[in-house]
C-alpha cells in the first residue's frame, strides 16, 4: 500500500479520476487474459496526455516503484501482470489518432488506439493497416507493437514489425526517445525502434506510434477446406507454401475447435471433421483467380474431404469472424484455457499435428488446436481447471515436451505472443545462457534499476546492476 501523501500527489498531478488504489480498483488491473497469473499494485494511474505520463514516472522513481505498462491487456504471457507491485501504468486514455498521412502513406496515433479503430480511419481514407490480432477489436497500439503482434493476416503482410516507421516514449529514468520517422530508407544507427518493437514493455514506455500503411487489395477469394485427419491438412499447408502461393490467411481449426466455435457461432460447420482450413487469396483481379485455382488443385491432390468457395462477401465475412471467435469459443468449454504459441518451419506441420496428438493421448488431456497454420504458428489450448492441480502438472508436462520436439525441428517457443512471464523457461531453453546474456545486457542499457516491468521475459539471474530486484515467486 502506498501512503496517502503519494496517491494525493499522483491524483493533483494525473487528475484524480484517473488514478486507483483501492484493493476493489486494483484487483482487475492484477491480471491479462493468460491464466494462473495475477498481481496486485499497489497504484494504477491512466494519464490522459504525456504529461501526466511524466508526472506517474518521476513518482515512480521517487518511491523506487515498479512499472508495469498495460494496454488491454489481452496478452497471453502475463506481460501486463504487475508481479512486483508498484505502479500499473494503463496507456488506454492515451489514444487519439493524430494523423493519416495520405502523402506519405502512413498513420500516427497515441499508443493506447484500438487497433481496429486505427484499421479503420486508415480505411475511410481508402488506405489499409494489415496487423489484425484475433483481438483487434480489444487490443491496442501499443500493446501490438510490444508484443510485436501478428494476425490473420501475418503470413502475406507480415506483423506488427512491418508497419512500425517510428515510435516515442519514455524511459523509466525519464529520458525521451524519438526513434524512425517517415523516411522509407533510414539507417542511421543503432535501430532502437526494432529493439523496442517486441520488447514486452521491459525497455521502455510507448506513447506514440508512426505505421505505414498501404493499398487495400482490389479482389479476395475465401476458400474452406475440410479434412478428416489434421495431418492431411498440414501437409496441403506445406504444399501450398512450396508452391509459392502465399495467401493473405491460411489458418487451421482441429476438430475440437470446429465443435467449440460452432456451438458458439452455429454457422454450419461439419462437426465430424478432424480439421478445416480457411484460406483466403487477395490481390489483383487476374492474380486471385490464379491463386484460388492453384489452391484448390492442391488441395484436391491431397483429397480433401470437401472444398468450397464463400458465396459472397458477407459469407466470406463470416467465416474469417468464424475463425476469430476460436479462443473464446474454446475458453468456454472450461473454467482455464492454457494456450501456447508453437511455432514450426512450414515444412514440419504435418509432423507437429502428429506429435500434439501423440501427446494428448499420452498425457490424457483436452487440447484443442488452431492457429496461422501458413506462418507454422500454433495454438494448442488445453482446456482444464486450474483447481486441477493434478491436471494442470500434466497439461505443463504435455507443452514442455512439446516445445522440445518444436525447438529439435527448428521451431521457436513464441511466433507471437511473447514470453512475459508465461515462458521465460522455455526462452532460456531457447537461447541458453549466452543468448539470455546479451539480452540482458540490452535491458541494463535501457532500464539499469530493472524497475521496468520486471519479472518478466528473464529468469532473474543475479543481475550486476540491479541485484536488489532479485527473487519474486514468479521466477
Ligand atoms: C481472443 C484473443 C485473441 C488474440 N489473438 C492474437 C493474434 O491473433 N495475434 C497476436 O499476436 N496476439 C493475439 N492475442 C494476444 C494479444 O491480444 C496481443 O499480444 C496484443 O498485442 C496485446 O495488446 P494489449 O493492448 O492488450 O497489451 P497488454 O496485454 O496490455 O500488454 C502486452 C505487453 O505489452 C506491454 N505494453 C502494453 N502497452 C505498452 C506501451 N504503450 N508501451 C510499452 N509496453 C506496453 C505490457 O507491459 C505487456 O508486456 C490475442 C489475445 C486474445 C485474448
Amino acid at each position: 500500500m502506498l501512503n496517502r501523501t503519494i496517491i494525493d500527489h499522483l491524483r493533483r498531478e494525473v487528475g484524480a479520476g484517473n488514478v486507483y488504489h483501492e484493493k476493489e480498483d486494483l484487483l482487475v488491473l492484477g491480471y491479462d487474459a493468460t491464466p494462473e497469473i495475477s498481481a496486485l499494485p499497489d497504484v494504477a494511474v491512466f494519464p490522459h496526455n504525456i504529461d501526466g505520463l511524466r508526472a506517474a514516472l518521476e513518482t515512480c522513481r521517487r518511491e523506487s516503484l515498479a512499472l508495469t505498462p498495460r494496454g488491454a491487456a489481452t496478452g497471453l504471457s502475463g506481460g501486463s501482470t504487475p508481479v512486483r507491485g508498484g505502479m500499473v501504468l494503463g496507456l488506454t486514455r492515451m489514444n487519439r489518432i493524430l494523423e493519416i498521412d495520405e502523402e506519405n502513406l502512413t498513420a500516427t496515433a497515441e499508443a493506447g488506439v484500438i487497433t481496429v479503430d486505427l484499421f479503420n480511419a486508415a480505411a475511410a481514407k481508402g488506405l489499409f493497416y494489415p496487423p489484425d490480432p484475433g483481438s483487434q477489436n480489444v487490443s491496442t497500439l501499443g500493446g501490438n507493437v510490444a508484443e510485436n503482434a501478428g494476425g490473420l493476416r501475418g503470413l502475406k503482410y507480415g506483423v506488427t514489425r512491418n508497419y512500425v516507421m517510428a515510435l516515442s516514449g519514455l524511459l523509466y529514468d525519464g529520458t525521451e526517445f524519438h526513434t524512425g520517422g517517415k523516411c522509407v530508407k533510414d539507417v542511421a544507427g543503432y535501430s532502437l525502434r526494432d529493439l523496442l518493437v517486441g520488447s514486452e514493455g521491459t525497455l521502455g514506455i510507448i506513447t506514440e506510434v508512426t505505421v505505414r500503411l498501404i493499398s487495400p487489395p482490389q479482389d479476395k477469394r475465401t476458400l474452406l477446406a475440410y479434412f478428416r485427419d489434421i495431418r492431411t491438412a498440414g501437409e496441403a499447408v506445406s504444399r501450398i507454401i512450396a508452391a509459392r502461393i502465399i495467401p493473405a490467411t491460411l489458418e487451421i481449426m482441429d476438430k475440437t475447435t470446429i465443435n467449440c466455435v460452432e456451438d458458439y457461432a452455429g454457422i454450419g460447420l461439419p462437426r465430424d471433421m478432424g480439421a478445416l482450413l480457411l484460406i483466403e487469396v487477395d490481390g489483383h483481379p487476374a492474380v486471385v483467380a490464379e491463386e484460388a485455382e492453384g489452391v484448390r488443385k492442391i488441395l484436391e491432390e491431397v483429397r480433401a474431404d470437401t472444398i468450397r468457395q464463400a458465396a459472397n462477401t458477407a459469407e466470406a465475412v463470416q467465416l474469417t469472424a468464424a475463425r476469430r471467435t476460436a479462443l473464446s469459443a474454446v475458453a468456454r468449454v472450461s473454467p482455464t484455457t492454457i494456450l501456447e504459441d508453437t511455432t514450426v518451419p512450414r515444412s514440419r506441420l504435418a509432423e507437429t499435428f502428429a506429435e500434439i496428438e501423440r501427446l494428448k493421448e499420452k498425457y490424457g488431456i483436452r487440447v484443442a488446436t488452431f492457429g496461422h497454420a501458413g506462418d507454422g504458428n500454433l495454438h494448442p489450448t488445453a482446456v482444464t481447471d486450474e483447481r486441477n492441480k493434478e491436471e494442470v502438472a500434466k497439461v505443463h508436462a504435455f507443452f514442455g515436451e512439446l516445445y522440445e520436439m518444436v525447438l529439435a525441428i527448428g521451431g521457436t517457443v513464441s511466433g507471437e505472443h511473447g514470453i512475459g512471464i508465461a515462458k521465460k523457461g522455455y526462452l532460456l531453453r531457447q537461447f541458453g545462457e549466452g543468448g539470455m546474456g546479451v539480452m540482458r545486457r540490452i535491458k541494463d542499457a535501457f532500464d539499469p534499476t530493472g524497475r521496468l516491468n520486471p519479472g518478466k521475459i528473464f529468469i532473474d539471474t543475479p543481475s550486476p546492476k540491479c541485484p536488489q530486484m532479485l527473487g519474486g515467486t514468479h521466477d
